[in-house]
């Protein structure tokens, strides 16, 4: 996506301030992750946030349907993390909740205000939504004081509002600071100022850490997350990434070809995919061929038991961390499992990954063990995992055995 296109924090000028709310937030509460990133708020007061409905939304560009039937919603103070391709349509459905583009069909609602529906579309201005873009959003030529008042115009509070939400993110004193001087924990705590300084209803981050090295996304990942709920914001991060949409999610929507294909708490996304695509898209994954009959599945591992009952041709799905390797001579008589040969193994440190030639099958296994196996022995895998989950055979046409699509074989080229 153009970085255009991309939301910037505080691009948006403020709407009108909250009726009774314009001296800004109770100092009650502190809540801290003990580095450093601490939001001052009332054990009451949520600081304005509201939750967020989206309706049925439709849209196209010219031929191009994008956005197909789409609902989401949000609860006042939690956080989602909508997580899908690139591509799928996620930039998109937050410009149109935003009020930067406009649907074809379908409802947002902030709270009770209705921002987007049949006959309503209240201005990008108006809506009282903070965006967050890339870290380094920030005006370079502005101070942290000159960035946190961008947006607020010529409302008359203008100074206490910049002090007191520095001060809820805990850079207090920090106004007259150079961006290029803050690192960059520091920076995007500065840009989630500047977001909230104009009361929003609900904040938007658009890969907030898709600039960083893997270290400082880390960092402030943690980071943000702790803030977020410590403000009691209702937020949504846009991710591709997810590991990034599981670490700051209350919850995790899977969006492919503009549809939310599951929505749920990320342990149940992982752990009970909806389809095989959004199993190998939120991990690792193998599917193995199965027959199911009742809640067991007989497999090439042998009989597994099912999270739920299974009948004839099945895909099920086998995480490489639930398979355990074993040299087949050390492998007892009677286990159950199957044997194959080592095809190729890879060390990172943390973990080895093996994958393993099972007939016509490749499986992935890894461990956080070195497995005392090498490439070229004869090995046997055992699943040593939750009950196991499995698709009717079907869900697997465009998909490889690892759950990625398919890629279509490129043309021979003409003689
Ligand atoms: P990424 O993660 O790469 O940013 P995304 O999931 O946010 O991708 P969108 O940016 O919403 O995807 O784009 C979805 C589809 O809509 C893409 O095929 C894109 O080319 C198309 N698209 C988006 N905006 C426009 C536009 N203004 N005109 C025409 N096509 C557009």
């Amino acid at each position: 996506m153009p970085n255009a296109r991309r939301a910037t924090a505080g691009a948006l000028p403020p709407g009108d301030p909250a009726p009774g709310r314009r001296t800004g937030i109770p100092r009650a509460g502190r809540a801290t992750n003990g580095r450093g990133a601490r939001a001052r708020v009332g054990a009451t007061d949520r600081n304005g946030f509201r939750d967020l409905r989206v309706l049925d939304v439709h849209k196209s560009f010219g031929e191009s349907k994008v956005l197909h039937g789409v609902d989401l919603s949000i609860d006042s103070g939690r956080t989602l993390s909508l997580l899908g391709p690139s591509g799928c349509g996620k930039t998109t459905l937050m410009r149109i909740v935003s009020g930067l583009e406009i649907a074809d069909s379908g409802e947002v609602r902030v709270g009770e205000r209705l921002l987007a529906g049949p006959g309503v579309n209240v201005a990008p201005e108006s809506r009282r939504i903070g965006l967050l873009g890339q870290e380094r959003s920030l005006f370079p030529h502005l101070s942290v004081g000159g960035n946190v008042a961008y947006g607020l115009g010529r409302a008359p509070d203008r100074a206490t509002r910049v002090r007191e939400v520095l001060d809820m993110v805990d850079l207090a004193g920090f106004e007259k600071r150079m961006p290029d001087s803050l690192s960059g924990g520091q920076q995007q705590r500065v840009a989630i100022a500047r977001a909230l300084a104009p009361r929003p209803r609900m904040l938007l981050l658009d890969e907030p850490f898709q600039a960083l090295d893997v270290h400082l996304r880390l960092e402030l990942q943690a980071e943000v997350r702790t803030l977020l709920g410590a403000l009691g914001a209702t937020a949504v991060i846009v991710t591709h990434d997810q590991d990034e949409a599981f670490v700051m999610g209350d919850d995790v929507a899977v969006m492919q070809e503009g549809h939310i294909r599951q929505r749920g708490h990320p342990s149940e996304v992982y752990g009970h995919p909806a389809s095989p695509w959004v199993a190998s898209f939120v991990g690792d994954a193998n599917f193995v061929p199965g027959l199911g009959s009742g809640s067991t599945v007989a497999t090439p591992l042998g009989n597994l038991a099912t999270c739920c009952p299974v009948s004839g041709k099945v895909a099920v799905l086998v995480r490489p961390s639930h398979l355990r390797l074993v040299a087949a001579a050390a492998s007892g008589e009677g286990d159950v499992g199957a044997t194959g040969q080592v095809q190729a193994m890879r060390f990172y440190g943390h973990a080895t990954e093996c994958r393993v030639q099972i007939g016509d099958n490749v499986l992935l296994a890894r461990s956080d063990r070195m497995p005392s196996v090498r490439v070229g022995d004869d090995v046997a895998l055992h699943y040593e995992g939750p009950p196991a989950v499995a698709y009717p055979e079907s869900s697997m046409a465009g998909l490889r055995r690892d759950g990625k699509q398919r890629r279509e074989a490129p043309a021979s080229p003409a003689r």
